[in-house]
């Protein structure tokens, strides 16, 4: 038999195990799920797309996967920025688009159970239409998929108060390799039985099993938001502020987002976006308070930026006083979602270092980018609250130096102790840079549990590794 014939055969028994209409191959696989946002297929297609309609059908492509050895990748809404949904040459896809809708709200418990195909947006709206709220946001919020925000660990807005999407994950039901189907869809919010299995794959980008179901907690709905854009003179009046509101506003603030100067001229140069206060500062803040009384929270709020202006921390403050307002304020700090058009090319990061040093570390970046191109242009920005930012780095108008670039940010990220990677996940774009961040001992240690539960490993090679 030749390989043309084996493969056949797992064509075959791949349509056998979800039915003619969801398995696809060759012409029929549409260009969209041949790339995620950042990084297209280079080479010949997939063997096979395959649509399941249930758990019992996402058991059986795998285990077909797995007897044959054949490469499977997973796929959620394709948002993701670190190539870790793009299809290899030959690999089974599996989209789990079909397996969308929510399960169950219950309420007593303040969970929503959801197919793992069901959009961000879709679990935002059918929470807050039953009195709840799902907190994670993030800009591919109508098009990525919970059980894509499960693979990547989906950080976002409001992190600094409710966590990523580890923290909202109460039950997760997934599937091996082999086609085993561990289900632990419990409510509970304790639950000390052994190993927390449902961990491993949250965050681990399709790399361990598929995702096919979870429970997530769900939080009151906020009954205020308080948002205000704020200039300072430097990094210290930065981390002074960030004290100063945790402590007066206790357990409300949810958004702590900062913007260099450089970011701030960019975005607020674009015609539908007029500066709310002026250039010239050391750094512009947007902060954000979600609380439960608009007019005694509004005040509150006011009075808390009030002081800080008194102490001198702050220098100018402009609070919003209606929700169009809020949206303007937020609309400076989107203008990030802009960059591809207006600084373009550049190369990106997304990266981690402690909030306490990250005004040393932008100082020191600026510096040894500018004096290995001078005529660099450089944008910072990003959830200081949480430690993270993101950088925009563009030498010259045409090919950009991608890896030497890489090369002196990721370094400086190691000299920091950072993270290579805050929120977007490795997948194949930040691969040769896991090392900066991770020890031997610990990529040997994902080696083996990779190995223990994918011993042919079929599942999305050469992503992360
Ligand atoms: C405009 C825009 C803004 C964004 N902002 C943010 C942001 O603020 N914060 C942030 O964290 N990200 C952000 N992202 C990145 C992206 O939206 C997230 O990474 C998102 O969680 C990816 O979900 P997805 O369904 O599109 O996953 P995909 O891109 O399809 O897949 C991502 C990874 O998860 C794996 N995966 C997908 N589904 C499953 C499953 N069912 N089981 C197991 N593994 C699976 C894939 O194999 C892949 O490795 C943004 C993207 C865009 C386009």
């Amino acid at each position: 038999m030749t390989q043309r014939d084996d493969m056949d055969e797992v064509l075959e028994r791949l349509r056998q195990a979800v039915g003619p209409g969801q398995c696809l191959a060759g012409p029929e696989i549409g260009p969209a799920y041949l790339s995620d946002t950042m990084h297209a297929l280079a080479g010949p297609g997939p063997l096979a797309l395959l649509r399941p309609r249930s758990v019992e059908q996402v058991a059986a492509v795998l285990a077909v996967c797995h007897t044959a050895r054949v490469a499977l990748v997973v796929q959620g809404g394709r948002t993701g920025l670190a190539g870790g949904a793009t299809p290899l040459p030959g690999c089974v896809l599996l989209s789990l688009e079909l397996m969308r809708g929510v399960l169950e709200i219950d309420a007593a418990a303040a969970t929503i159970t959801v197919w793992a195909g069901t959009t961000l947006q879709e679990v935002q709206e059918a929470a807050w239409a039953a009195g709840f709220f799902y907190p994670v946001d993030l800009g591919g919020r109508g098009s990525c998929q919970i059980g894509g925000n499960i693979g990547t660990n989906a950080g976002g807005n409001r992190v600094l108060r409710y966590g990523m999407t580890r923290e909202q994950v109460v039950g997760l039901e997934a599937v091996l390799a082999d086609g085993t189907v561990l289900s632990s869809l419990g409510k509970m919010l304790k639950n000390n039985t052994g190993y927390d299995l449902k961990q491993l794959f949250i965050g681990s980008e399709g790399t361990l099993g598929v995702v096919t179901r979870a429970v997530l907690r769900l939080q009151p709905q906020p009954r205020s938001t308080c948002t205000a854009l704020c200039a300072v003179r430097d990094y210290g009046a930065v981390l002074q502020l960030l004290q100063h509101m945790r402590q007066a506003l206790p357990g409300t603030l949810s958004a702590f987002e900062l913007m260099w100067p450089d970011f701030y001229a960019l975005v607020t140069a674009l015609p539908e976006r007029a500066p709310p206060l002026p250039h010239g500062h050391g750094g512009y803040l947007l902060l954000e308070a979600l609380g439960s009384e608009q007019e005694a929270d509004q005040a509150r709020f006011e009075r808390v930026l009030a002081a800080a202006l008194e102490a001198g921390i702050v220098d100018d403050a402009v609070i919003a006083q209606s929700g169009a307002q809020a949206a303007a304020l937020w609309a400076v700090r989107d203008g990030s979602a802009e960059l591809r058009r207006v600084f373009w090319p550049h190369v990106g990061f997304d990266i981690s270092i402690p909030t306490s040093e990250l005004g040393e570390f932008v100082a020191a970046c600026r510096e040894a980018l500018r004096s290995r191109w001078p005529e660099v242009q450089m944008v910072f920005f990003g959830h200081v609250g949480d430690s993270n930012i993101h950088i925009g780095v563009k030498v010259g108008d045409g090919e950009q130096p991608e890896h030497e670039v890489d090369e002196l940010v990721y370094g400086l990220v190691r000299r920091w102790h950072g993270s290579v990677s805050a929120e977007h996940g490795i997948g194949v774009l930040k691969r040769a840079w896991l090392g900066f961040s991770r020890s031997e001992d610990e990529l040997a240690a994902m080696r083996r549990l990779k190995l223990a539960l994918d011993p042919h490993l079929i599942l999305n090679p050469g992503k992360i590794f």
